[in-house]
């Protein structure tokens, strides 16, 4: 039972005003595949599906095999597909009915042997390609690998075909973008082609929704949108915060002038202070880089700077002026302004602040 004095409080329904209006931006045909990789972007990814599945999401997406067998477990029945799953998960894959992402000739002929000694019909699959961002994905001379397998065949079903966008956030790479639309469309026709079906595409994260319509195709893989942010101040206003965190003061300290305060006497007060500590550290997700002053929390609406070196479970903050106690509530963020903030000061992005969050916050919904 966890039952640390930290916790980070997740509003569904912030995650719904979120969803709706990205699903506001999209044709009433096109799917939404809602990414809850990374515990949900550090939130609750078992909560968080669950709530997605009631609004009828169409579709989940996992980075690795035991995130979505995770998912299963707690019930969700929506198909998940699994992004990077590993040459020696595909049993596993087929045991907890999750999709693959084939994105290699060696996974792919792994996979297809596999469906055949388990005598499977039909198995869902995703084929990834590369166009741009050099991650994983099949290239497009693979196409004929691909279609010799895959034609007039039982085992597998060629369920989507997908790419990722490399810069979609960023608008001096507008041309690179587009070039990747470009030639996805054009590997995607191939196989419709030469199946004689047209298997869903899709290619945009939350940045290629917004800012790139001609990528919406069959279906969106929406991730940090969810979540709160789009990664462009315009958007970030008509998003919902989903994520608060919110600790105690475990202590209080009367400090002297010229003592010192954390490891490496990271502070040395100029004048006698108050100081309190709170249970929060750069395990927790606390990066070391906010501490020295760089990030303040909140007590009573009172804006505490961190002191000295945060440290691996607790950090340290000046409340000499701040009428406060032990067991007081502090609060690390509760905006999106504040989470960009962090972002900021840690020379970051959104995205690294929310999945950084510890495993040992006690995580709230609301
Ligand atoms: C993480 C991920 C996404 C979601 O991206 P966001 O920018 O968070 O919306 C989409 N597609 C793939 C392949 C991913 O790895």
């Amino acid at each position: 039972m966890n039952n640390n004095p930290t916790v980070l409080e997740i509003r569904l329904s912030s995650i719904e005003h979120n969803l709706n209006f990205f699903r506001s931006k999209l044709q009433n045909s096109t799917k939404i595949l809602a990414v809850v990789k990374a515990s949900g972007y550090g939130s609750d990814a078992v909560a968080v599906a669950r709530f997605l599945e009631e609004l009828k999401i169409d579709y989940f997406a996992v980075a690795y095999t035991d995130e979505g067998i995770a998912l299963r477990n707690s019930g969700i029945k929506t198909p998940i597909l699994v992004l990077h799953p590993q040459l020696e998960n595909l049993g596993l894959i087929i045991q907890y009915n999750l999709e693959p992402n084939l994105y290699s000739k060696k996974i792919f002929l792994a996979f297809l042997e596999l469906s055949k000694e388990y005598g499977i019909l039909e198995y869902p699959i995703h084929l990834k390609f590369n166009t741009g961002l050099n991650r994983l994905g099949f290239k497009e001379l693979d196409i004929p690998f691909l279609l010799h397998h895959l034609k007039d065949q039982p085992t597998l079903l060629l369920k989507s075909i997908f790419s990722h966008l490399a810069a979609s956030e960023d608008r001096n790479e507008r041309d690179y973008t587009l070039n990747q639309i470009d030639s996805f469309r054009s590997i995607a026709e191939s196989f419709e082609r030469t199946l004689g079906f047209k298997p869903m595409m899709h290619m945009s994260n939350t940045s290629g929704i917004l800012n790139y319509p001609e990528a919406h195709f069959d279906m969106v893989r929406l991730g940090l949108g969810l979540y709160g942010f789009s990664n462009d101040p315009g958007f970030n206003s008509k998003l919902k915060n989903v994520l608060s965190l919110k600790s105690v003061i475990s202590q209080i300290h009367e400090i002297d002038k010229n003592e010192s305060v954390g490891y490496n006497k990271g502070f040395t007060a100029k004048k006698q202070m108050r100081t309190a500590t709170i249970p929060l550290g750069h395990a927790d997700g606390f990066f070391r880089s906010l501490g020295q002053g760089k990030v303040f929390v909140k007590i009573h609406g009172n804006k505490a700077p961190i002191i000295g070196n945060i440290c691996m479970d607790m950090a340290m903050i000046d409340v000499s002026d701040i009428d406060c106690e032990e067991g007081d509530q502090v609060i690390i963020f509760d905006s999106q302004q504040e989470i960009l903030e962090l972002a900021f000061q840690a020379d970051t992005i959104s995205y690294e602040i929310l999945t950084a969050l510890g495993g040992r916050i006690r995580r709230v919904i609301h």
